[in-house]
């Protein structure tokens, strides 16, 4: 056991922040919140809070990284200098470099980059508060910006992470119960079409554990896209009323 370690499931089986295991936190969503991009998404779950924003399909620049049967697909993840608890170096970390990555592969599965050769699509996701799970964040934030952009996909993607602590496996985990806990497990489908697009595991599950973890994973994803869609319909309702 870590030095210091808080006690993350009390007597009434509640979690640090008083949620049952099987809960998510509180998650708000708005789409086209950025004028000068082709699509755009803010997504909060509980304290994690970030920016995705998506420009193209658009000329390639740099030429060379141009496909000639599809779209280019980049991702730029950063985290603000004031978005953690200590400030953090403005400089890409290794770990941003690594998750920009990871969420433009778990993106990458839905978009319909074939219709668009020779142009790029470029995804950015900005973290202003990190409490957990930003890459997840990232990704359900990502998606809706894509489909705000007008990018043709097979389907949204929503991620959420799934932790043990104190032996218990708990839904979309926060930083305490990352930095305690003892797995980690992210999370991405495309959720009507029930196909994963990522996942990862920090720790250890036994094979019993990671079925669990992962049904109780596309449990909270079922649950973000119900309010992807929500998010969607609100905004193009709005744009409708506007036109009439
Ligand atoms: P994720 O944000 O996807 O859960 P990690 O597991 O790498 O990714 O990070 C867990 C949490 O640790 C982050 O959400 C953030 O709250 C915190 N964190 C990560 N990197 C830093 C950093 N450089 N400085 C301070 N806190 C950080």
């Amino acid at each position: 056991m870590k030095q210091g370690k808080p006690k993350l499931i009390n007597e009434n089986g509640r979690r640090i922040d008083n949620r049952l295991p099987d809960e998510l936190r509180s998650i708000k969503i708005d789409v086209g919140i950025l004028k000068n991009a082709d699509g755009s998404a803010y997504v909060e779950y509980g304290n994690t809070k970030v920016i995705a924003a998506v420009y193209g399909p658009r000329e390639v620049v740099p030429r060379y990284e141009e496909l000639p049967d599809r779209a280019v697909i980049r991702c730029r993840y950063r985290m603000l200098s004031f978005s953690t608890s200590e400030r953090k170096s403005p400089a890409p970390s290794r770990r941003e470099i690594e998750l920009s990555k990871v969420i433009r592969e778990a993106l990458e599965p839905a978009i319909l980059s074939h219709q668009y050769p020779r142009t790029a699509i470029d995804i950015f996701v900005e973290v202003i508060n990190a409490d957990g799970g930003t890459r997840t964040a990232g990704i359900t934030a990502a998606a809706l910006a894509l489909a705000d952009a007008g990018i043709p996909m097979l389907d949204l993607v929503a991620s959420v992470a799934v932790g043990k602590v104190d032996g218990v496996l708990v839904l979309d985990i926060n930083e305490i119960e990352d930095m305690y806990g003892e797995a980690d497990m992210p999370v991405a489908a495309m959720p009507s079409l029930n196909k994963i697009t990522m996942i990862q595991l920090n720790g250890v599950l036994t094979p019993q554990e990671f079925k669990q973890a992962l049904a109780l994973a596309m449990k909270g994803i079922k649950q973000i896209y119900e309010l992807q869609k929500e998010a969607l319909r609100k905004k193009y309702v709005e744009v409708g009323e506007q036109i009439v």
